[in-house]
């Protein structure tokens, strides 16, 4: 018999996996080139060239037992400073090596955070919508999950009530920017806005109070929009970083968390974060990739293709009488559902062959989410069948 605490995933598997596995049936059935399917936040931008060419070199030229070893559970140490010193320069910080520890991804690095962070019944803040498995990690370590309501102007922060949920249980506040699933860009204003809440009710309880900045898609952004570095503005901030979706590598599995020296007992922390990452399971994240990865940092995908399909989209369903958030970032757009329900707007745009996700799966209904890092092809052949889609709310 399984655990009591895996019974409601069993029941509530993810809705954006499902719908994942929805658009694998009907392009079997219609053809993938007559599916659009924007559930799924999966890269269709190759990883730079550059990365294939750094693999071969490690390969042909470096000693086995060091690519394939294992090394410290941080991470290889040079990796580790290479990133610091990308960051540094990019960001006028000064990380070392010891700041840094490799993970397997964001999602794990969440979870190394939390782990090393959370005793069972702490608060856990997070801002609607967001990322739903925040829920799951906090869940994993008897945390409570505490929402913030949505800003349903602006998306940006709703400062008001995050100021009114925050009590002398709360342990750390997760953010995430650029955002999934709105394509919002929080502005220093905002970050700024939220430190000062953070600053005085850490003082009010008396104890810290965390912030985690979770940014996979930090160079995922347009129109010139700048993505604030956190650890300038709040000390007791960890960054958690993906190569995921920055370098098209979701299936390698690389992210990492920086904790720098401001943060509280950051000696303590480190050390426990280090462990936290060993005893998930993980070890340590995976070595090729890691190597690799040190050997390009200032690599990037192509952004000028996320651009083209996130003003095309936006633009094409504007004009379709749709109301959208205009995207600045990740690759997201997120859109007004027509009628109340978004459930059954989604459900309408499927006999379309048009998949989308409905917003109550990042706690926001109202809402529907595209994930727009498709094919251009697949942009502009899914704007005559959301034509359709509007012509039935007369829009
Ligand atoms: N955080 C956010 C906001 C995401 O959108 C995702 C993935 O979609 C993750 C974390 C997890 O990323 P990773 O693939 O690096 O685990």
């Amino acid at each position: 018999m399984i655990a009591e605490k895996m019974k409601p995933y069993l029941k509530n598997n993810s809705a954006i996996r499902m719908m994942f596995e929805e658009g694998k049936r009907l392009a079997a059935e219609y053809g993938p080139e007559n599916v659009f399917d924007f559930s799924l936040g999966n890269p269709n931008v190759p990883a730079p060239e550059q990365l294939k060419e750094v693999i071969r070199e490690i390969l042909e030229e470096e000693d086995p037992v060091y690519v394939h070893g294992y090394m410290s559970n941080a991470g290889f140490e040079e990796v580790r400073r290479a990133i610091a010193d990308n960051l540094n320069q990019r960001f006028g910080t000064h990380f070392t090596e010891k700041n840094l520890i490799m993970t397997v991804g964001a999602g794990s690095a969440l979870n190394v955070c939390l782990k090393t962070l959370v005793n069972p019944g702490e608060e856990v803040v997070v801002f609607a919508p967001y990322f739903l498995e925040y829920g799951s990690y906090v869940r994993n370590y008897d945390g409570v999950l505490v929402e913030v309501a949505p800003d349903m102007e602006s998306f940006q922060l709703n400062l008001k009530d995050f100021a009114a949920k925050l009590s002398d249980k709360t342990k750390a506040v997760i953010i995430n920017n650029p955002h999934n699933p709105t394509g919002v860009v929080y502005s220093e204003k905002t970050i700024r806005a939220l430190a000062a809440v953070l600053e005085e009710k850490q003082k009010e309880y008396g104890h810290a109070i965390y912030l985690l900045s979770d940014e996979p898609y930090r160079e995922l952004a347009f129109d010139g929009a700048k993505v604030p570095f956190v650890t300038h503005y709040y000390a007791n901030t960890m960054v958690i970083y993906s190569y995921s979706k920055s370098l098209s590598l979701p299936g390698e599995r690389l992210g990492y968390v920086v904790i720098p020296d401001e943060v509280e007992d950051s000696e303590d922390t480190i050390a426990a974060a280090t462990i936290a990452n060993r005893i998930s399971g993980c070890v340590n994240a995976p070595s090729l990739i890691q190597l690799a990865v040190a050997r390009c940092v200032d690599a990037q995908v192509d952004l000028d293709f996320y651009d083209r399909n996130r003003r095309t989209l936006y633009e094409g369903l504007t004009k379709l009488g749709f109301t959208c958030v205009r995207p600045e970032g990740a690759f997201y757009l997120w859109l007004k559902s027509p009628v109340p329900s978004e459930k059954e707007f989604v459900d309408a745009a499927r006999k379309y062959n048009i998949l989308m996700v409905p917003g109550s799966s990042f706690a926001c209904p109202g809402y529907v989410r595209l994930a727009y890092c498709v094919s251009y092809e697949k942009i502009t052949r899914s704007l005559p069948q959301f034509a359709k889609l509007a012509a039935e709310y007369s829009l």
